[in-house]
């Protein structure tokens, strides 16, 4: 009867860490899926991409910002135009 119990007991534990592992799944899926939704790229016409989520630290442009919020007088660290040369990628 004790073992019986100690038995069924893991067996439950077991179940809760397997139910965690897969909720750790789907909401690292969701996550993923959430930062290519919401994380626009943004390429140049010299093929330089502006990433939302990471942002241009060199120039001064903190990681996350979107590209609305990059200041205008934003060029490409790469060939110099202005945001004028960037297009959705
Ligand atoms: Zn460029």
């Amino acid at each position: 009867m004790c073992i019986m119990k100690r038995e069924s007991g893991r067996m439950k534990l077991h179940r809760r860490e397997e139910r965690t592992d897969y909720l750790h799944k789907v909401l690292q899926r969701v996550v993923l899926k959430g930062r290519r939704l919401f994380s626009m790229k943004y390429e140049c016409v010299c093929g330089y991409v502006y990433d939302e989520s990471e942002g241009d630290p060199d120039n001064g442009i903190a990681p996350g910002t979107k590209w609305e919020n990059v200041p205008d007088d934003y060029v490409c660290p790469v060939c110099g135009l202005g945001k004028d040369a960037f297009s959705e990628a």
